[in-house]
């Protein structure tokens, strides 16, 4: 059974990542029996400008030379640069095999500014994984004012029927169960279950609400909560190895070129 992570980060020029190396994340997961890491750099204050994004994604491209295969990457952008941000996914996806485009928080993923990032990821047939978020303290709240929420991420599902979105930590963007509620219907939106909350019954849950394959394995390096609240999850064995990897090797396949 293969553990594939399809959220996890190095660190970078914008983000020391507490120190941590692709050496100690690599050693790390192969402690925890994860097979493959889909990493990204996401700069996560302000409006990162072209040259910046490149950089970041830059310092993504050495770690996963450093582990091809073991590390894999998303391509992180700021929408708000349309030219360059398709040019840097374009650079990135078809020529130095990053597997997908990580979105943060400058813009909310239902903002029209977002939409040619998602015909672009549709015509190369890789994931977008959306930093995303419903949170309920108001001083959490007023620090990223353009976070998605499951809402947002499930109109635009809606716009764009062929796209693979995956809605980024189910363990860590505030109410989980509104999240689920709001995904139920968006069948092109998966959720990873990454991030450090571990309340249980989660797991479960959102195998209910969503069902398994639409449920993908991912630590957000909370990674001993994240192997463990998968483990630990009352579900079958088939639902657990969906999660575990399958679905996210179905993703990955989808590539075009
Ligand atoms: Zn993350």
């Amino acid at each position: 059974m293969s553990r594939i992570d399809c959220h996890s980060h190095v660190a970078s020029r914008f983000w020391d990542a507490g120190g941590l190396t692709p050496e100690s994340l690599v050693n790390a997961a192969d402690k925890l029996g994860i097979d493959v890491l889909c990493c990204s750099t996401p700069i996560v204050r302000g409006m990162p400008t072209p040259e910046e994004f490149a950089a970041s994604n830059e310092d993504l491209l050495k770690a996963m030379e450093e582990y091809p295969g073991k590390i894999l990457g998303y391509c992180f952008v700021n929408p708000g640069y349309q030219t360059e941000s398709l040019a840097e996914i374009e650079r990135r996806v078809a020529e130095d095999g990053m597997v997908g485009i990580k979105l943060y928080n400058q813009y909310k993923c239902s903002d029209p500014v977002v939409y040619p990032i998602v015909r672009k990821a549709i015509e190369l047939g890789v994931p977008i994984l959306q930093h995303a978020g419903y949170l309920t303290d108001p001083e959490e709240a007023a620090l990223q004012p353009n976070i998605s929420n499951a809402r947002d991420i499930a109109f635009l599902a809606s716009m764009f029927p062929e796209a693979a979105i995956i809605e980024a930590h189910l363990g860590g963007g505030g109410d989980w169960e509104w999240a689920l509620k709001n995904l139920r219907n968006a069948r092109n939106v998966y959720m990873d279950t990454s991030g450090s909350v571990v309340d249980a019954g989660m797991v479960e849950k959102a195998v209910r609400y969503l069902g398994a394959e639409r449920l993908l394995f991912g630590t957000d390096l909370s990674m001993e909560e994240g192997v463990g609240k998968v483990l630990d999850a009352c579900i079958s064995e088939g639902d657990r190895q969906l999660i575990f990897g399958e679905n996210m090797k179905k993703i990955l396949g989808r590539r075009a070129r």
